[in-house]
């Protein structure tokens, strides 16, 4: 029987950097995972270390929007007809949530993560020996009318208010940063401060070996075997029963298969989303990541192509792959971009764990002794991975925390 102080469930990139938070603080630590690390959403993701967000995203703001979604034509959105009535709750809180004075309080709520989200990454990343898949140049969006960027005006005031650099360019001005975008846009934003990733699969592994090879243990197991095994939590591995007297689950979408059978019900829905890489054509090529805003899709350079990466997908986690929203998106992508042949046959798809609110959940199970939470990272899981760690690892081992926990606890949803 093996018996370490803590037992993080799930290795993507948030278990993976509170696994490596706890045991740099002297907590022996397994972690448990039943694939390899940073193989589930945590490996298809845009790459983007979001440092600059202001505002979340939000339920359509118009009704035409809304018709749009609801005909099934909008690019950045899609859902299955019969998630509709299991999904309707969350989708209601989400539009409640979407209301202006919400979104400041949102944003002013998650400011503390998103604020250590790059020098986290980048402190890690220096441990970890991994700082060259990381790009310092920022991420760019892009605008095709006046009116959708006469929307960001809120979202660049509030941007002043707390210090995060961004540049408003006309199309020259983007296309003299990325020249091989064709000039079918008027605007764009150029957010300086945030980080990308040229392979979110290859940073998470190599935080996972970092762990390793400052002491961490790793064991392939099903997380849903946690049971107590009085006075310790115990799951069943490869190697064996682990014992610890704390766990976190850190188990992004799947939390939930983990956490019903506890008696912890807390809100959770996943947007899924898809990618896929291209070759670009000729010599064609991309810098940074692209958002174009009004079609809702983003061009990412990858090492394994251009990764086009799609919007939110409401659907059973678990039901048949639909990315109908590549059909919608691509004339306008291939419009922009000089994009060539798809790398891989199929798209990948994910599914983003997200609360309404926009906010994870990091901190104390609600009635669970020695059960702790780390998920529900929406958008950010990627920006958010190392920061959850350092926060949660303060937490846990009674240092004052580096900012109040208190949005983030469970207890908002049970209350
Ligand atoms: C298309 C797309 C684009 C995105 N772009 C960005 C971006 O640019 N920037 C950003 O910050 N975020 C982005 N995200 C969001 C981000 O990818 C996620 O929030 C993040 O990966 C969640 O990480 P996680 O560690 O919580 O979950 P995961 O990476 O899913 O990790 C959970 C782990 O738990 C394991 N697991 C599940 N069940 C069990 C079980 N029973 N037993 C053992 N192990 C189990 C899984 O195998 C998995 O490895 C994007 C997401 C998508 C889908």
């Amino acid at each position: 029987m093996a018996r370490v102080d803590t037992i993080v469930l799930g290795a993507g990139i948030v278990g993976t950097s509170v696994a490596v938070h706890l045991a740099k603080r002297g907590v022996s630590v397994a972690l448990v995972e039943r694939g390899g690390p940073g193989e589930g959403t945590s490996y298809g993701n845009t790459g983007i270390i979001e440092g600059n967000t202001v505002f979340p995203a939000t339920f359509p703001q118009s009704f035409g929007a809304l018709l749009r979604v609801a005909l099934k034509q909008a690019p950045e959105a899609n859902y299955h007809w019969s998630f509709l009535p299991t999904v309707a709750p969350w989708l209601l809180a989400f539009r409640a949530a979407s209301r202006p004075e919400r979104l400041v309080e949102t944003a002013q709520a998650m400011r503390p993560l998103f604020a250590r989200a790059v020098a986290e990454h980048e402190a890690l990343s220096a441990e970890a020996g991994s700082a060259n898949y990381l790009r310092h140049n920022g991420w760019l969006k892009l605008y095709r009318s006046d009116d959708s960027f006469a929307g960001t005006r809120r979202e660049r005031d509030l941007a002043a208010k707390f210090g995060i650099a961004n540049v408003p360019l006309d199309r020259d001005g983007a296309l003299a940063l990325e020249p091989s975008l064709k000039p079918v846009f008027r605007h764009a934003v150029h957010w300086t401060g945030a980080v990308s990733v040229t392979n979110p699969l290859a940073l998470t592994r190599a935080y996972a070996a970092r762990y390793t090879a400052i002491g961490g243990l790793s064991f392939k197991g099903d997380a849903r075997s946690l049971h107590r095994a009085d006075p310790y939590w115990r799951v069943e591995t490869a190697s064996g029963p682990l014992d610890a007297g704390d766990v976190v689950v850190a188990l992004g979408p799947w939390a939930p298969d983990l956490l019903k059978p506890l008696g912890i019900r807390l809100p959770l829905a996943v947007k899924r989303g898809y990618h896929r890489h291209y070759r670009p054509l000729g010599n064609a090529g991309l810098s940074r990541p692209i958002l174009d805003v009004d079609n809702g899709y983003c061009l990412a350079p990858m090492e394994q192509g251009i990764r086009l990466t799609t919007g939110a997908e409401f659907a059973a986690r678990d039901a048949a792959p639909t990315p109908v929203q590549f059909g919608r998106l691509m004339p306008a992508a291939r419009g922009l971009f000089d994009l060539g042949e798809p790398v891989e046959p199929q798209p990948w798809m994910g599914s983003r764990p997200c609360f309404a609110d926009s906010r994870p959940v990091i901190g104390r199970a609600p009635g669970q002794r020695g059960l702790w939470l780390a998920y529900g990272h929406g958008h950010w899981g990627l920006s958010l991975g190392p920061v959850t760690g350092r926060l949660i690892a303060e937490m846990m081992t009674g240092v004052t925390p580096f900012c109040d926990p208190q949005p983030y606890g469970a207890e908002r949803f049970t209350r």
